[in-house]
């Protein structure tokens, strides 16, 4: 308001002395400089309300306009490949096997592989579950063209030699180990492999990731039982520790292709998000989102160091109550919203012809309405990873004893590192907000965001997954996004730039907590459907063997 009065004063000044604009010749008679103060008057008041109100309309209705044109000429893809993979007859494994399927990946979630910390591992049980594999997939371990591999004892690598050479292989990721269990919060034995109902397979590593592992050696184990051979050479690799970073599994997995000359590899298919349903506003379908990048992490520890004395005539602020206050402070002030500055402004794209109009305009026009959605985004904290880095406080240690002032206090902060952000932007802003020189930062471990994949219609490899996907959940929409935790796909970085990370099944949202949680399960028809998955994938890489080049590299997201 003060503003509008200021210009209004100047309106009124500028009508009254316009000297500054134009000298009134003084010989001009009084009648005609009344009216041309009259005309001046009109005339600054027209432009006050062209400044005012006139300018910011008009950008208003273009906005609005471009937002609304958006919204409604932004089509569906159309996908370059498509019409390859659809001209076929889609094939799928027969459902007669169901449950003997859901049997053998029950037996594998009786063997309790799991992983605790560095050099803490379940390793007999891993080894036990190399040799459950080697008695259930009998055609796997028998066929002349495909050579197992014990990598560094506990890992497993799996050469399928193809028939036509001269194209780039591609590689299966799945990791055989699990994370630990409290059994006194399951509802049936954790390492029970339980089938409830013939509905459901219970037990650590259902979902993750022993479906994964099984799931794959069982579309390999049909296709040669249907006495059929793959023409692409691919890897099977199964990391033994990826649940504790993967360094002595898929590393060594991967140095070991290295040392052979496999230095390149066509694509990288690892464990990621299930398909959701309920999980983004606008559309009822099922959402598969490929991660095409996978968040930095960087883990910080802050200590303050004090004067130790007697509790009975305690300093002003304590090591403990300078910690908590920093802590405090980054809770409060999060890491900046980067919404549409980063992949997720493609995963919107890719959403936004299967929504309602409504959400259509936002999804198109992140530009516009990054800010509202940030907002709605980060109230649920699983879509809050997806707008920012996250900042968890995941240890915190002060104080010796009940009378003793503490001599020091020691703080571990977590961040996950959204792709349009590096590590040192991530801890200057700790830094900042912290601003108390009295806290001392030390970096524990830090990793950089991946790369962002290809996504677009020129990249094969992610088209021939999208295909994929739909050719078994035919409802699902397929989308491009960051995956919020960590893969292995972090040791295959080198070979490929195609790195995808999807978990082929449906998770419910009310099943989400099972992840590394309690009775954690997947259905058999889910499981069904990921062994179908993985048999589309290699029953579609090989029919793309003849038709078209090995992939481009080329990030097609102006093409979206
Ligand atoms: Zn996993």
């Amino acid at each position: 308001m003060k503003l509008i009065s200021y210009l209004l004063h100047i309106c009124e000044e500028q009508t009254l002395n316009p000297g500054w604009r134009l000298a009134i010749p003084q010989d001009i008679k009084m009648g005609l400089a009344s009216k041309r103060k009259g005309r001046w008057r009109y005339r600054c008041w027209q432009k006050l309300f062209l400044a005012l109100i006139g300018f910011p309309l008009a950008a208003g209705v273009l906005l609005v306009f471009v937002a609304i044109f958006r919204a409604v000429f932004v089509h569906q893809q159309t996908q370059s490949v498509l019409h390859i993979l659809n001209n076929q007859v889609v094939d799928k494994i027969d459902e007669s096997q169901i449950m003997q399927r859901a049997e053998r990946l029950a037996g594998a979630l009786k063997i309790p592989s799991v992983s605790y910390a560095t050099d803490n591992q379940e390793k007999e049980a891993l080894l036990q579950l190399h040799q459950y594999l080697e008695t259930n997939f009998p055609l796997i371990h028998s066929a002349s063209f495909i050579k197992k591999e014990v990598i560094n004892t506990y890992s497993l690598l799996y050469t399928v030699e193809g028939t036509t050479k001269g194209k780039l292989p591609y590689l299966f990721a799945s990791h055989l180990d699990v994370v630990p269990v409290d059994p006194s919060t399951w509802e049936v034995p954790p390492f029970g492999g339980k089938i409830v109902n013939r509905t459901y397979i219970y037990g650590r590593g259902a979902i993750d990731d022993k479906s994964g592992v099984l799931g794959i050696m069982e579309a390999v184990e049909y296709i040669i039982q249907m006495g059929q051979r793959p023409q692409r050479t691919f890897f099977m690799a199964f990391g033994h520790d990826e649940e504790i970073s993967g360094k002595r599994g898929a590393h060594e997995l991967a140095k070991i292709l290295q040392a052979r000359g496999v230095n390149r590899l066509d694509f990288v298919l690892d464990e990621g998000f299930p398909l959701s349903k309920g999980l983004i506003p606008g559309t009822d379908k099922h959402i598969a989102m490929v991660g095409i990048s996978e968040k930095g992490t960087v883990t910080l520890e802050l200590s303050v160091t004090g004067n130790p004395g007697h509790s009975s005539f305690p300093p002003a602020e304590s090591a403990i109550g300078i910690l908590a206050a920093a802590v405090a402070r980054l809770e409060e002030n999060p890491q900046p919203s980067l919404l549409g500055k980063g992949p997720e402004s493609a995963t919107f794209k890719y959403l936004a012809p299967h929504v309602s109009f409504f959400y259509r305009l936002l999804y198109n026009n992140l530009w516009l309405f990054s800010g509202l959605m940030a907002r709605e985004m980060e109230r649920v904290p699983l879509t809050n990873a997806f707008v920012r880095t996250t900042t968890a406080i995941t240890v915190f240690h002060g104080g010796i004893k009940d009378n003793v002032v503490p001599p020091s206090a020691k703080a571990v902060i977590n961040h996950r590192v959204h792709p349009s952000q590096t590590v040192t932007e991530v801890i200057a802003y700790d830094r900042e907000i912290i601003s108390d020189p009295r806290v001392r930062i030390q970096v524990k471990t830090s990793r950089e965001a991946h790369p962002i994949s290809p996504f677009g219609l020129d990249c094969i490899p992610f088209q021939m997954v999208i295909v994929s996907i739909k050719q078994v959940f035919t409802d699902a929409v397929v989308v491009p996004a960051v995956f919020i935790a960590n893969t292995d796909t972090r040791w295959y970085l080198s070979f490929t730039t195609n790195l995808y990370r999807f978990l082929p099944t449906v998770v419910a949202p009310e099943d989400v907590n099972r992840y590394h949680g309690n009775n954690e399960r997947i259905s058999i028809k889910h499981y069904h459907e990921a062994v179908n998955f993985y048999y589309r994938i290699i029953k579609n890489a090989d029919m793309l063997t003849d038709q078209v080049p090995s992939s481009t590299i080329n990030n097609g997201d102006q093409e979206l």
